[in-house]
């Protein structure tokens, strides 16, 4: 597999590498220099693989050469070890429950694959690969989870005192092994800015070999196209073709991998983005003018995003022409008010309790099909979230109706093992350097 920079069409480095830069030096993103098309014979028949047959398919078919093919699958098996079911709700309507996972976010498709994938290419002697990473809740979860356990690696994750949720935190701070917390008194943005100073620190680079395991990085994209793939033979077996999958959005790396699988051949009427007030790629599709702004805090906070770095992939997929994107894509906004109004319509009409994020993919769905008339394909709204993760949001009837998964309940009552730290890159440094 090879990639070019999104910013120098020219330029081409192997797998291994891409996986380790994260970002090209140039400041533009990976891309595959060639997306290979899955043959008909298998999209045809996809209805009888499993998720992991299906996974080592699409992967080996990105990858080509970069690792032989039983350490792919290898990799491939351990790193999705939890399914990607989808529920139906009536007869076009399904939510694809992308929260089975160790941090029950989507995020865990990502960052475990990331993670095996590192610890694989890490040669034999070198150092240590060290892991800084900043969250405001759900990354840092899915990548401490990712993360624990894998040989040669450790993880720090610094986040912002009292602005994540009681079982983020948990998940966050209880691992041990060779993930360890820091508790940042201050706001995720002052986490971000001290993880950036390290990168470009030269004597912590001297010293340590550091990764960013940001959802940039190529690796991260390539599993979330596998449960697209999957869906779509569920959705066969229910005997469903024409299928329109709404995503909700913040750096679009999700709805990325939808439109790179769909490029590799699925077959998808369209792609809905559905973010929160944070609208820059809505707005872009009204006005046709790119204009990123400082993110506004909502209900949905993993989505608050005001410029998604992921989307100069999706303009790359495109060669930037906007007309031919709006063919595949639409795009839309909601509301806090009209978020917490889809929380309970979801609950009345289906008793399924959705989280934040999935409350607005379901909204999107719903204004789709009115727009156009649509009463036949499947509806598939990605579930990126188990709603026990924002539990702010839950009242009354629907508070009791949320579930709290094994892998939660496991945590709790485990010591809280976490420094506290003021944002200061001094005492960062000194940290990293001495413990
Ligand atoms: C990260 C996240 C999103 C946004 O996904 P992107 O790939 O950044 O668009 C949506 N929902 C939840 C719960 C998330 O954690």
């Amino acid at each position: 597999m090879k990639l070019y920079s999104t910013n120098n069409p020219t330029s081409a480095v192997d797998f291994k590498e891409a996986v380790f830069n994260s970002m090209p030096q140039d400041k533009g993103l990976y891309m595959p220099l060639t997306i290979p098309q899955l043959d008909a014979d298998f999209i045809n028949t996809i209805e009888n693989y499993s998720l992991p047959e299906i996974a080592f398919k699409v992967a080996k078919s990105l990858l080509q050469d970069a690792m032989p093919d039983n350490d792919l699958k290898a990799i491939v098996e351990d790193a999705i070890n939890f399914p990607a079911p989808i529920v139906k709700l009536d007869e076009n309507t399904f939510v694809l429950e992308l929260f089975h996972g160790p941090s029950l976010a989507f995020k865990d498709f990502g960052a475990r694959f990331m993670s095996r994938v590192m610890a694989y290419f890490l040669e034999e002697g070198e150092k240590t690969l060290n892991v800084l990473v900043a969250t405001s809740g759900d990354t840092g979860g899915a990548v401490a989870l990712g993360f624990l356990g894998v040989e040669n690696t450790q993880v720090t994750i610094l986040y912002p005192k009292e602005k994540v949720s009681p079982i983020q935190e948990l998940q966050l701070t209880t691992n041990g092994q060779n993930i360890r917390a820091v508790e940042i008194d201050g706001t995720f943005d002052d986490c971000q800015a001290l993880v950036k100073q390290a990168f470009v620190d030269d004597e912590l680079n001297e010293k340590f070999r550091l990764t960013s395991a940001n959802s940039i990085n190529i690796s991260r994209l390539v599993p979330q196209t596998f449960y697209y793939f999957n869906a779509y033979a569920q959705l066969k077996r229910e005997g469903k073709k024409e299928v329109v999958f709404s995503v909700p959005s913040g750096n679009f790396g999700n709805i990325g991998a939808g439109l790179l699988a769909w490029k590799m051949g699925l077959p998808v009427k369209q792609f809905i983005a559905a973010t929160n007030a944070n609208d820059t790629v809505p707005e872009f599709f009204k006005t046709g003018v790119y204009q990123p702004k400082p993110s506004v805090a909502t209900l949905s906070n993993a989505m608050d995003v005001g410029n998604p770095s992921n989307w100069v992939r999706i303009m790359n997929l495109f060669s930037d022409d906007l007309n031919a994107l709006k063919k595949v894509i639409s795009a839309v906004s909601y509301t806090d008010e009209q978020t917490r109004a889809a929380v309970y319509k979801v609950f009345e009409e289906y008793n399924y309790v959705v989280c934040p994020h999935t409350a607005i993919a379901w909204l999107a769905i719903e204004n789709y099909r009115k727009q156009f008339n649509d009463e036949t394909s499947a509806g598939v709204f990605l579930s990126t979230a188990h709603p026990c993760k924002f539990p702010d949001v839950y009242q009354g009837e629907i508070a009791e109706s949320v579930t709290i998964p094994e892998q939660v309940k496991a945590l709790e009552g485990k010591p809280k093992q976490a420094v506290e730290m003021k944002a200061d890159f001094a005492a960062f440094k000194n940290y990293l350097l001495n413990s």
